[in-house]
């Protein structure tokens, strides 16, 4: 087994995970195993209940985990599927160890953060042992964090305890610009990389975000005064696209030092199809434009694998896409609908903003533009048809309007009583069984589907029979009851899902609904 350790300096949001998930693709390209482990210092159990303004969209794992989104750049880019082992917080681990404690596990002894709380976020390094060659481990913050010092202290004490040819260290630093000087800058890399040392870890590499090309001067003056070798120093400037990072790690030897490092060989011949996959000539394709009509319109990171999953589907479909984040709440929403190739409408929590989302259905279903819903948005699809096909006055989601007479969405009874916010919901796997002749089946191509949910209400099966007459139908069942899926006959292409098929897509490998929505606007776009 194999570690490799991520830390970042400087600033945040420098691409950590993509940093690092970008290796893990290399690696894999020679013939690795590879996981990925996030440890997010915050002290939030998990990210389930943070606000999407904040936070950025919630991940859900397989196994129904409510996970950072950097979870989902590892899915994308190492083409696995995570796990609740994939992702921790300081909330989770300090819970960990309390509740141990009120059990009395710990047999009156003090409890402490070395080494109680040291000791299970080493457990936690290790989750992929035996399944993987090498585990990634991302950790969360930027050095010299209060929060992050434990998980420091953890690298620290297992880089000790393993044998040096399997563990390494890389950490991603910021070169900024001045402006007035026109020059960039190695000393806060410097500062950052003494904050590293000061705690005890030595970084193997540094990988250096920068607008601007760095020369070889200033990776020999990062290389003498950070103590890494000359060729473990690189750039790492802003490309046009993420899926790009890995070819340009790769150019700069990035896998080669890591393997030297780590004693491994390449075990299959390095193929580069991955590499001229993701970085096509898109300067003749045509631009389609898809809408997405949603709450969060200023925040892309609230909807980052709709987006992701779009851009893998454009890869596939050969197309540039022009995706447009509108508000359900935009004064000029149909005006700006009439211009689009195709309208998502993504899922969401809440009664803001749904009255413009339904809105938003019943003009792309009049006016046949190719349309996509997911979670919520299914929802609303139901709400839209149940209002406007059936001519129920008012009907709603119990979400939304709890006295409303005609529940088209409601909740199950089992979910009634729930008391807590996080952690109630219908996550995860489930599976579907798809109706023969339908939309769905098509673009599946088989019976049974496995996609992850995360929603508390569901489509009320009462009216399924009566949507049926109108041609609304459900094409998708859970159990043969639940309906999971919804669509209409003379449509170009309308299919609306209760789960969330934007965390299935890897570039190379686009979700079927996500494809044929892609290829229905691009239809609608060429006409
Ligand atoms: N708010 C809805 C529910 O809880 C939909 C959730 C979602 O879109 N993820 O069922």
């Amino acid at each position: 087994m194999k570690y490799i350790f991520m830390t970042g300096g400087v600033v945040s949001s420098l691409g950590k995970g993509i940093t690092g998930a970008s290796i893990g693709r290399l690696l894999q390209l020679h013939g690795y195993k590879v996981n990925m482990i996030k440890m997010d210092p915050y002290i939030n159990v998990d990210p389930g209940t943070m606000n999407p303004f904040q936070h950025g969209e919630v991940y859900v794992t397989a196994d129904g985990a409510e996970a950072d989104l950097d979870l989902g750049t590892y899915e994308r880019f190492l083409d696995i599927v995570t796990k609740k082992a994939n992702t921790n917080t300081s909330g989770d681990i300090y819970q960990t160890v309390i509740n141990k404690e009120r059990r009395g596990e710990y047999n009156g002894g003090t409890v402490q953060v070395i080494p109680h709380i040291t000791n299970e976020i080493k457990k936690r390094f290790v989750a992929f042992d035996k399944q993987v060659d090498i585990t990634i481990i991302e950790i969360g913050g930027t050095i010299g964090d209060i929060e992050g010092l434990p998980f420091i202290e953890a690298t620290r004490q297992f880089m000790l305890e393993q044998k040096r040819e399997d563990i390494m260290s890389i950490h991603l630093t910021f070169i900024p610009y001045i402006e007035g000087a026109k020059e960039l800058k190695t000393k806060p890399t410097q500062h950052s990389v003494n904050k590293l040392r000061e705690v005890g870890i030595i970084p193997d590499m540094i990988i250096c975000r920068t607008q601007y090309p760095i020369n070889d001067s200033m990776k020999g003056k990062i290389s003498l005064f950070c103590n890494v070798p000359k060729e473990a120093v690189v750039e790492a400037r802003t490309c046009s696209s993420i899926y790009h990072v890995p070819e340009s790690l790769h150019e700069q030897g990035v896998d080669a030092f890591i393997l030297k490092r780590l004693n491994l060989k390449s075990k299959i011949k390095f193929s580069n199809k991955w590499f001229k996959y993701v970085k096509q000539d898109t300067k003749h394709y045509k631009t389609v434009k898809i809408g997405v009509i949603g709450k969060y319109a200023d925040l892309k990171d609230a909807y980052k694998s709709i987006d992701e999953s779009l851009k893998i589907s454009a890869m596939e479909a050969k197309v540039n896409l022009d995706i447009q984040y509108i508000s359900s709440e935009d004064k000029n929403l149909i005006k700006r609908l009439k211009t689009l190739d195709g309208i998502l409408v993504p899922g969401g929590f809440g009664m803001r903003g749904i009255e413009g989302k339904i809105a938003a259905i019943k003009f792309a279903r009049e006016n046949k533009v190719p349309f996509f819903g997911i979670c919520l948005g299914m929802q609303c699809c139901v709400i839209e048809a149940a209002r406007h096909l059936l001519k129920f006055k008012n009907a709603n989601s119990t979400e939304i309007d709890p006295k409303t007479i005609y529940p088209v969405i409601e909740m199950l009874d089992e979910q009634k009583d729930v008391k807590y916010l996080g952690g109630t919901m219908r996550l995860g796997n489930y599976e579907s069984d798809l109706v023969k002749g339908s939309l769905a089946h098509q673009l599946y191509k088989t019976d049974k589907i496995v996609e992850r949910h995360r929603h508390r209400y569901e489509m009320n099966p009462k009216y399924i029979d009566m949507f049926k007459k109108v041609g609304f139908d459900v094409s998708g069942y859970h159990k043969g009851v639940l309906p999971e899926i919804v669509e209409i006959k003379n449509h170009p292409f309308y299919i609306a899902v209760q789960f969330h098929p934007e965390f299935g897509a890897r570039p190379t490998k686009p979700h079927p609904i996500f494809q044929g929505f892609v290829l229905a606007a691009k239809k609608k776009a060429h006409k």
